[in-house]
């Protein structure tokens, strides 16, 4: 990748210093980057000390059979033990951990009391159902209160999870069953979405006439519509919990005992398995969970908005919080369900001090209108995130404005389902933030930009994003397939894990992320993020969103096209396109113009709300489109094939 181009595009100057009512009581401090420069190992022996330990680990990182890294190795301990009872068993059974608001309106508020009750009959259950420590148990279940009670319980018995995203079709499920060979399923007969209750245990029985070695189905009853029922295989959750004891006494298990499979969101292609284990996993997530939130479990009502069905779920709704003894929310539903309003509505009514969110939404909101927030009382907050995707400056500048009251810090944390915990993400109350940029790896954690011969590039050049040292909560293999472990991360840069993004080092050192290595351009010979183009016609106040692709030209190897959702109000016209087009010309130079823009009512995203540029590329290219399985709504790409034959 060519630094020039790269590097000189982007133009941010915009600088927010962190507030010093946060900065003088924060939980991160500009001394832990260099105590953990000095002594890296050494930290993250520290940082497990958060955690409680049936045996104590003496060692710390095993990396004699790299890339297979061995963290704590000799250490035991129960995960669901360090996220419910030990908050218990040190008095703070009535603090409440989940605030549970369900999309027709219901809610439920439960105590860590509560929660290691409902955990604890919950992991008889399994164990009366024949699941043992090892098996692998697939959950496929909307956004409750009881899927983080069946993960908890899965992990108190050592069973191993495989959440499957419950808007997945049958198929998706199947394929995912099959590949972790899952004993048994966790389900619900439905969940609501849009208003109305929607069917998921159909899903499962389609699933299970593909694939064998299920034994049992364990129902929860949310909607209570009705669903087909198979004697003898599947069993209602309320009744066989109702039976079972609230003791059960959690057994140590190894540190390096595999707690979770998660298959990636499917951005690039198809789906991965990935393998997380427990000791190095709980100790990383919760250590980031402090650090990056600020979090004070004492006080702050945190709130992420993701879904357990993706890594953001895993380690940030339900391991990373609950080992904290953090108290949060959790909403079932959708953010228009039934206004525009509802995410402000549950931050008013909670006093939600934390906000974890995705970029798609913050975009989604600004397409909504200023007014919408503005109509609810949001200043409990104090902290916001972003995770997902490069949050473009327009939406970060939005974000801290009308939501965060301009006065929160903004975490933009960059990570993947790989690292299974932040990796790179300013730290609030320490770091100046600067939107747009993830800026720096967190303390312990070593992360560079390298160029194509794995030189590390100086400061103001880009190139690939990699990670050179093992980190705690770093996947373990890919579920099945160690070789295609090493081929993915650890083969295109020797003995550096390759994350497979593109990133750039400004002035002073600090990374922008700027999109998947697939996604870069190669235009006249210029590297040109996809990343950096999106954000200049964000930056367009006719724009609230837009996906760009390079697709083949004979003249220039690649041509630049943009797909853009015009904001609210704005109708296309070729005077308008012509002005984008100029508009990005000014902004990042005449090479980064756009050949093409189509303006579209929807872009192809998947279910975690990333754009899916590859399906873009290959309607641009004229191609049949590629795998569509992990994509949110199948219909967006005809819509979008159709506009684009109708103005050829
Ligand atoms: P697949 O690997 O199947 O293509 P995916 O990469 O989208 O799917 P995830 O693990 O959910 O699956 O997403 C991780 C990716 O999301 C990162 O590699 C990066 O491209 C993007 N990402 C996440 N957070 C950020 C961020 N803060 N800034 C920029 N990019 C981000
Ligand atoms: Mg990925």
């Amino acid at each position: 990748m060519s630094s020039e181009t790269l590097a000189n595009l982007l133009r941010e100057e915009r600088r927010f210093e962190p507030p010093a009512v946060l900065a003088a009581n924060a939980n991160a401090t500009t001394a832990d980057h260099e105590r953990a420069a000095a002594d890296r190992l050494g930290f993250w022996a520290e940082q497990a000390r958060r955690l409680s330990w049936a045996v104590e680990p003496t060692e710390t990182l095993d990396w004699s059979n790299p890339p297979f890294a061995k963290w704590f190795a000799d250490g035991k301990l129960n995960v669901a033990y360090n996220c419910v009872d030990r908050h218990v068993e040190n008095g703070l059974g009535d603090r409440v951990a989940i605030h549970f608001e369900g999309e027709p309106g219901d809610s439920r508020s439960i105590t860590y009391a509560q929660l290691k009750d409902e955990v604890s009959q919950a992991a008889n259950a399994l164990l009366e159902l024949g699941v043992r420590k090892g098996d692998r148990v697939a959950v496929y279940l909307p956004m409750i209160a009881e899927a983080v009670v069946a993960m908890l319980a899965c992990a108190r018995i050592g069973a191993t999870h495989s959440v499957v995203f419950g808007g997945f079709s049958s198929d998706a499920v199947a394929s995912r069953i099959q590949d972790a060979q899952a004993k048994l399923v966790i389900t619900a007969d439905g969940g609501y979405r849009r208003g109305k209750p929607s069917a998921l245990k159909p899903a499962i029985d389609e699933a299970l006439t593909k694939v064998e070695g299920v034994d049992h189905v364990l129902v929860i009853r949310r909607t209570e519509q009705e669903i087909p029922w198979t004697e003898g295989r599947d069993v209602w959750w309320h009744e066989i919990t109702a039976r079972q004891s609230t003791e059960h006494t959690p057994e140590a298990h190894e540190a390096e005992h595999p707690l979770f499979i998660l298959y990636t969101s499917g951005t690039t292609g198809k789906p991965k398995g990935i393998l997380h284990t427990s000791g190095g996993y709980l100790t990383q997530t919760s250590y980031t969970h402090h650090a990056v939130f600020d979090l004070k479990p004492e006080t702050d009502v945190y709130w992420c908005t993701a879904d357990i069905g993706w890594v953001t779920g895993h380690s940030y709704i339900v391991y990373g919080p609950l080992s904290n003894g953090a108290t949060q929310v959790i909403y079932e539903g959708t953010p228009d369900t039934p206004h525009q309003g509802r995410f402000w509505e549950i931050v008013q009514k909670y006093g939600v001090t934390i906000l974890y969110t995705a970029p798609t939404a913050i975009r989604t909101f600004m397409k909504w209108g200023d007014d919408i927030p503005a109509k609810f009382d949001l200043s409990s907050l104090r902290v916001l995130g972003s995770v997902g995707e490069p949050i473009n400056p327009e939406a970060w500048i939005w974000y801290r404005e009308h939501i965060g009251g301009g006065k929160c810090p903004i975490v933009d944390t960059w990570w993947q389902t790989e690292t299974g915990a932040v990796m790179i993400s300013p730290l609030p109350g320490v770091t100046e933030t600067k939107p747009g940029s993830a800026q720096r790896a967190l303390p312990g954690i070593a992360a560079t930009v390298v160029d194509d011969e794995a030189n590390e590039v100086p400061n103001g050049s880009g190139g690939y994003l990699v990670l050179t040292e093992p980190w705690p909560s770093m996947l373990r293999t890919i579920w099945g397939d160690d070789q295609r472990y090493i081929d993915t991360y650890w083969s295109r840069f020797q003995g550096r894990y390759f994350a497979g993004d593109g990133a750039k080092k400004d002035e002073d050192g600090d990374i922008w992320l700027l999109g998947r290595v697939d996604d870069v351009m190669l235009v006249s010979g210029h590297n040109i993020s996809t990343t950096e183009v999106e954000s200049a016609l964000v930056g367009h106040p006719s724009v609230a969103e837009s996906a760009v692709v390079g697709a083949a030209d004979v003249t220039t190897g690649q041509a630049i096209v943009a797909f853009v959702i015009l904001r609210g109000g704005v109708t296309e016209s070729p005077e308008l396109v012509e002005e984008l087009r100029a508009h990005v010309g000014r902004t990042l130079g005449p090479i980064a113009k756009p050949k093409q823009i189509k303006v579209v009512g929807e872009l192809p995203k998947t279910r975690s709300g990333k754009i899916m540029r590859r399906l873009l590329r290959d309607i641009a290219e004229g191609r049949e489109v590629g795998d569509t399985t992990t994509l949110a709504d199948s219909s967006v790409m005809n819509l979008i094939q159709l506009s684009n034959t109708g103005s050829r």
